[in-house]
This record gives C-alpha cells, sequence and structure tokens, in this order.
C-alpha cells in the first residue's frame, strides 16, 4: 500500500466528506434504548440509522450490497457486504450508531448536539462513541479500492443497541450468519486508545460479577446500649466474611482461585506500555491529598496488569444502615452489601460466582444467616495471540502513520459481545482500538473525536486490512489464545492495584470543568446518585433521572 497515497485519500475524505456528515450525526438525539423510553416511537434511532445508510450508499464503492434492518421492536442495524477483489480473505469491521445521554451540563458553547470544533476537538455526543467508527471503517476499505489494491471480503455491521449491552446483536448475528461467514480479521472500532501518539490495540478484557450479600443476626434492631456485648454486630460479621476475600491491609483478593495466569506475551506488551504511559496510569485517578495506590512503590507494569489481569473487589452498595444524619443508638438487624468482583480476563464469571457464594456461606460466624444474590457474572475477554501477519502489520501502520510503534493493553473494564464474537469466530484475529483517548469523556459532557488521530487511526485500519489481503488461506489465523504462563511470579505474588473504574474519573473530570455547575443525579437502578451501574453486563454512570443547577 502507497502509505503517501493513503494518508492524503484519507486526509482529503476526512476534512471534506467525513466530519460534515459526522456534525449530521451529532446533531441528531438518538439516545440508546437503555436511557431513552420513547426510542421505539420517537424515530430518533431511524433518523440515525437513514442518515449514515444514504451516505454509504452515496460512496458508491463496488460490489457493495448495503442493507438496513428495522425490525419490530427491535433496534435497527446497517449490514455491508462488499465482494472480495483478488483475496480469499474475509474481514469484518464493527461500530456502533446509539449513542449515551447527554450526562449533564456541558462547557459554554458545546452541547451534546451541536457539533463544535475547538483545536482539532470535534466536539459532541457519539462523535467518537462511536459515530467515527462507521466512517472510519468505510473510509479505510476507499482507501484500499482507491489504489486498485487486493481487498479481503468485507462485512461491516453497524448496531444500535451497544450502549444498552447489545441485546439485539444476537439476533442479528444469527440471523446473518451465512452472510458473514468466517472472518479471519475482526475489527472492532469502539475502544480506546492511551494517547493520540500511536496506534492502540486492546488485548483483554475483565470479567465481573456481581452478588448482594446480607448478613442478619437479629429479628428486629434492639437498643445498642442494652445489647452490644451480647448481641453480635451484623456490620462486624460482613467485615469477617470480606476477610475471606480481600486482605483488608493489602487490597488483595485472598483465594487464590480468582487469579489466572498472564500470557508471557501480554507482560512484554504491558511492559511496553508501562513505558509509554509512565505515572499518568496511577495519576489518571482523582485521589486526595496523601492518597496512593493500593501498591504504593509498585512499578508502572504492577498497576496496569493489577487493573486488567488481577481479581479485585468493591462494595458498590449497602442497606440496612441508616444515613446518619438519622441514625439512633440501635443494635441493627442486618447488613446487606453489593459487591462487584473483577475478574481476569480468562476466568469463568458463573463458577467465580459460585464460588464466591461457597467462601461467603460456608461456616457461617457467631450463627448468622448469610444469603447471596447472584446479580450479574459476565466473562472477561482475551483476544487470541497474535498472528505474526497481524503483528507485523499493526507496527508497520502504527510507525507509517504515527511515526511510533503500535502499543497493546487490556482494559479493566468489560464489553459483553466481545466474548460473543470470540465465541463464534475463535480463530479470528481481533483489532480492538478507537479513538476514545484521554479526556475523550465518551460516557461525559464534553465528548470529543481527536480529529487528526482519528483520521490517522482510519489509515492504520486500511493498512492492516489491506495487509490480510495478500495473506494466503489458512495463514491468518494467531495460536490458541491458551498459552501457558511464564509469569506466574508477576500473576502470583506482586502487590496488587485497586480495580479502576475507567468511566469514573472521565465522568468526575467532566464533572469538575462543567463550569462550576454542580449536577444532582437522582435516581437509578441502584438508588445511588451519579454512580457506575452495570447494566447487562456493560459498565455505564447510573442514567440522570433529573438534572438540578445549584
Ligand atoms: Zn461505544
Ligand atoms: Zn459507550
Amino acid at each position: 500500500m502507497d502509505s503517501k497515497q493513503t494518508a492524503d485519500f484519507v486526509q482529503k475524505e476526512w476534512t471534506e466528506n467525513v466530519i460534515p456528515s459526522l456534525m449530521d450525526f451529532i446533531r441528531i438525539p438518538n439516545v440508546s434504548p437503555a436511557f431513552d423510553d420513547a426510542w421505539y416511537t420517537n424515530g430518533l434511532q431511524n433518523q440515525a440509522f437513514d442518515l449514515v445508510t444514504q451516505w454509504a450508499e452515496a460512496q458508491k464503492i463496488e460490489n457493495c450490497k448495503i442493507e438496513l434492518f428495522k425490525e419490530p421492536e427491535r433496534t435497527p442495524l446497517l449490514f455491508m457486504e462488499i465482494e472480495a477483489h483478488n483475496s480469499d480473505q474475509t474481514c469484518m469491521l464493527y461500530a456502533h450508531i446509539d449513542k449515551q445521554p447527554p450526562m449533564g451540563v456541558w462547557m459554554e458553547g458545546l452541547g451534546p448536539y451541536e457539533p463544535a470544533v475547538k483545536e482539532g476537538k470535534l466536539y459532541g455526543r457519539g462523535a467518537v462513541d462511536d459515530g467515527y467508527g462507521f466512517y472510519c471503517a468505510i473510509t479505510a476499505i476507499k482507501a484500499i479500492k482507491a489504489q486498485g489494491l487486493p481487498c479481503p471480503r468485507i462485512v461491516m455491521t453497524f448496531e444500535g443497541c451497544e450502549e444498552s449491552g447489545s441485546r439485539d446483536l444476537p439476533y442479528y448475528m444469527d440471523k446473518l450468519s451465512e452472510r458473514i461467514g468466517t472472518p479471519d480479521l475482526i475489527c472492532c472500532l469502539d475502544a480506546g486508545c492511551g494517547n493520540f501518539e500511536q496506534l492502540w490495540v486492546t488485548t483483554s478484557l475483565r470479567g465481573n460479577t456481581n452478588i448482594n450479600l446480607t448478613v442478619q443476626m437479629l429479628e428486629e434492631g434492639v437498643h445498642s446500649g442494652t445489647s452490644s456485648g451480647i448481641a453480635p454486630s451484623s456490620f462486624r460479621i460482613c467485615r469477617e466474611l470480606l476477610s475471606r476475600l480481600e486482605d483488608e491491609k493489602t487490597g488483595l483478593v485472598v483465594p487464590r482461585d480468582f487469579y489466572a495466569d498472564v500470557p508471557s506475551s501480554r507482560l512484554e506488551q504491558v511492559a511496553a506500555a508501562a513505558a509509554i504511559l509512565g505515572d499518568t496510569v496511577v495519576r489518571q485517578f482523582p485521589f486526595v491529598e496523601g492518597g496512593h495506590p493500593v501498591a504504593k512503590e509498585a512499578p508502572i507494569a504492577e498497576h496496569i496488569l493489577a487493573r486488567t489481569w488481577r481479581p479485585a473487589l468493591s462494595v458498590t452498595g449497602c442497606d440496612g444502615l441508616p444515613p446518619t444524619a438519622v441514625a439512633g443508638n440501635v443494635m441493627l438487624p442486618l447488613t446487606k452489601l453489593k459487591l462487584s468482583m473483577r475478574l481476569p480476563p480468562t476466568l469463568d464469571a458463573k463458577q467465580a460466582s459460585q464460588l464466591l457464594e461457597r467462601i461467603l456461606t460456608a461456616d457461617p460466624p457467631q450463627g448468622a444467616r448469610i444469603t447471596v444474590e447472584h446479580q450479574t457474572a459476565g466473562n472477561g475477554w482475551h483476544a487470541p495471540l497474535e498472528a505474526e501477519w497481524f503483528g507485523t502489520a499493526v507496527h508497520t501502520a502504527s510507525l507509517t502513520y504515527f511515526d511510533r510503534p503500535c502499543a497493546h493493553m487490556g482494559e479493566g473494564g468489560s464489553i459483553p459481545f466481545m466474548g460473543m464474537l470470540l465465541d463464534m469466530f475463535p480463530k479470528a484475529q481481533f483489532l480492538v482500538t478507537g479513538a476514545a483517548g484521554p479526556g475523550s469523556n465518551m460516557h461525559a459532557p464534553n465528548e470529543f473525536l481527536h480529529i487528526d488521530y482519528s483520521a490517522r487511526l482510519a489509515m492504520c485500519v486500511a493498512q492492516v486490512v489491506a495487509t490480510l489481503a495478500t495473506i494466503k488461506p489458512g495463514e491468518a489465523a494467531g495460536k490458541a489464545a491458551g498459552e501457558a504462563a511464564a509469569g506466574e511470579a508477576a500473576a502470583g505474588e506482586a502487590a496488587g492495584v485497586q480495580a479502576a473504574v475507567g468511566d469514573r474519573k472521565s465522568f468526575m473530570d467532566s464533572f469538575q470543568m462543567s463550569g462550576g455547575n454542580k449536577l444532582f443525579f437522582v435516581g437509578c437502578d441502584c438508588g445511588k446518585t451519579g454512580c457506575v451501574i452495570f447494566d447487562q453486563g456493560k459498565e455505564k454512570i447510573c442514567r440522570p433521572v433529573k438534572v438540578a443547577k445549584k
């Protein structure tokens, strides 16, 4: 592929063809179904899908079939098929059209549905998550076609329900399975990047299990003056049970069964990412003055591993305790905690859930009544290890268009459909990437797309897909994902770091950037305000029902 031609072509397309249309896309408030009760009747999803479908048709790609599915009670899906040109390979590209809600007040001069370009950034809801992905996929293919190069058979799926847990995607994937075939490469353009200076490939996602733990000691509350010393505190019993899971001094999860071995190639990639990112890995969190990470002196690579490959426990909710303002001297009958356990990418989440229950309910301290309710259990995801061609292609692309090598990193959160794709296509290579970098605010006010970065990303995608086209049949697949761990020590003994909730930081950041107006988020699934919830296996900020200014 002629890199100069590719760069010129994509740059021109991005400026003249893509950004203007993406601005129109931003103007449509097609909020994902989970955040919009009227989504099915208000026509906004259709409006957004009609816009992108018409744009796709206007590109006049040869031998390209474009089909927009609108089915009863389902979000739409745009499906595109482009015949192969001198290639035996198949590549699938994925992005989503639905958007997050505004999530509060945007900075002055910006709005979720008023696109604005400032200092090379296109602001607006859906710009980077994930409107750009649609344009990136098509522009990359156009760049290959413009040079008359071999091109794999292309299938593109653009769904309308990602922000609501991709609940319609399995239906469409089943329906279209014959037409999708067996992709050799899957490009998911809905992930993030560690900086705006090179190509980033996401290699893993952590799993997660949520349970409610109830410890009941008394049938009803009693005066604490009368009863304490005789009646055990349910809160204290909770502390004892939590210590079975987590060492309260080190923050490490105790049972070894919650750990998994980290493949040696991933350890090398983590070391490389640590060298690139430095202490931003820990500085990105809003610690109070004097606050520091769980493992204070640990090297950066250890912090990265701790939030991508290690288990970590968070207590995310509590019932049974009254607010301090009204709390009296009462020995409370019960304490109920919501526990969220992040799991290594390769661990079975259902089994981990069962194990949690066994550990917590075994041998109840002081005869307490202990119950565990299972909430959600979602597996993580671990990309198949890179085939040689793929490793070379991503590095070449990054060096060509960014002048820096490609970087790889896992993510601490989850994307449910990635596991589904891996189950369906275990031999595919995965290019999971995106333009959501530092400060992109994709689930918060002031979302932006870094225009230059996203254009270069499209060049990289073109390069990788063009490389796939030239691979001989049967040589595209990588090694099986279950490579044995050479770095057991790293997975085992090294100190861990707290489970980081990626979305929360950018949310809080933009919270403070929103012009001094304090927001009040009232009401959500968990009864807390502005908190992180886990909806159908996908992490998100709770839905703001009411927004008030101070
Ligand atoms: Zn997204
Ligand atoms: Zn999102």
